[in-house]
């Protein structure tokens, strides 16, 4: 069995904050993880990590892991014009690709998991070779996912996956068992969301999502390092998604 841990490096909680406390403290959490293992994952990044963190997208690429865009700072593309769209990607992968100094970015994310149905052209168009924004629930509502010889990589569409508190066992067990797995998460989810709100002293508190705080932080590091620990005793593979692609 094969697993890809793609991760997404953006700004805290998109469409809740507009900190980086999961780039500065959780990346490098995960970036230790990873380490331990002699893992190498996929990182999904924003244009605006790589303006305002750029040792971030550096200190990933030093590791040997595979860089990735993800928009310029997490837009809901699929409310864009073509023409909108393709100008924010562009501007993603030129900055990504300048921090890094190489031009072989191949694959890309689409924020929220939301694409407009013209993204495969522009991906094309701008030199991608893959997309990881069709999750598994939706994939049967798209036909022609190659349509301009792009392949699609399709990511499991529950990313608290780990972090539910009843489930995440029997999950991890269907994990395993599965032949090809892309699983993935967030810069954020490494952090304790739920103090960060607090810190901020945000006004409707309530309104933040289950998802977005429960089991976040340390609970998340111990329940993603036993599912390596699960995964490697069973002999699987992890890989990132260019290395599918080669
Ligand atoms: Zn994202």
């Amino acid at each position: 069995m094969k697993i890809a841990l793609t991760f997404d490096i953006e700004r805290d909680i998109p469409n809740y904050l507009n900190t980086f406390f999961g780039v500065k403290i959780g990346l490098i959490k995960i970036l230790k993880l990873l380490d331990n293992y002699t893992i190498k994952g996929t990182f999904f990044c924003t244009g605006k990590v790589a303006e305002q963190q750029p040792w971030a997208i550096q200190l990933i690429e030093k590791k040997g892991h595979e860089i990735a865009c993800h928009s310029s700072n997490h837009e809901r593309l699929s409310n864009l014009s073509y023409n909108e769209c393709k100008k924010l990607i562009s501007m993603n992968k030129k900055i990504i690709e300048n921090e890094c100094r190489r031009s072989d970015i191949i694959g890309f994310r689409t924020p929220y998991l939301k694409p407009p149905h013209f993204l495969f052209r522009i991906l094309r168009d701008l030199g991608f070779k893959y997309d990881s924004s069709i999750s598994t629930r939706k994939r049967i509502h798209y036909y022609n996912t190659n349509l301009y010889g792009i392949q699609e990589f399709h990511p499991l569409d529950i990313y608290t996956i780990f972090r539910l508190p009843f489930s995440s066992f029997l999950l991890r067990k269907w994990i395993l068992k599965k032949k090809l797995s892309i699983l993935y998460f967030h810069s954020w989810e490494a952090i304790c969301t739920r103090s960060i709100i607090y810190h901020l002293n945000l006004p409707r508190k309530s309104s933040f999502r289950i998802d977005r705080w429960i089991n976040t932080g340390d609970n998340f590091m111990i329940r993603i390092n036993n599912f390596i620990k699960d995964a490697i005793a069973k002999k699987a593979e992890f890989i990132t998604l260019n290395q599918l692609i080669n």
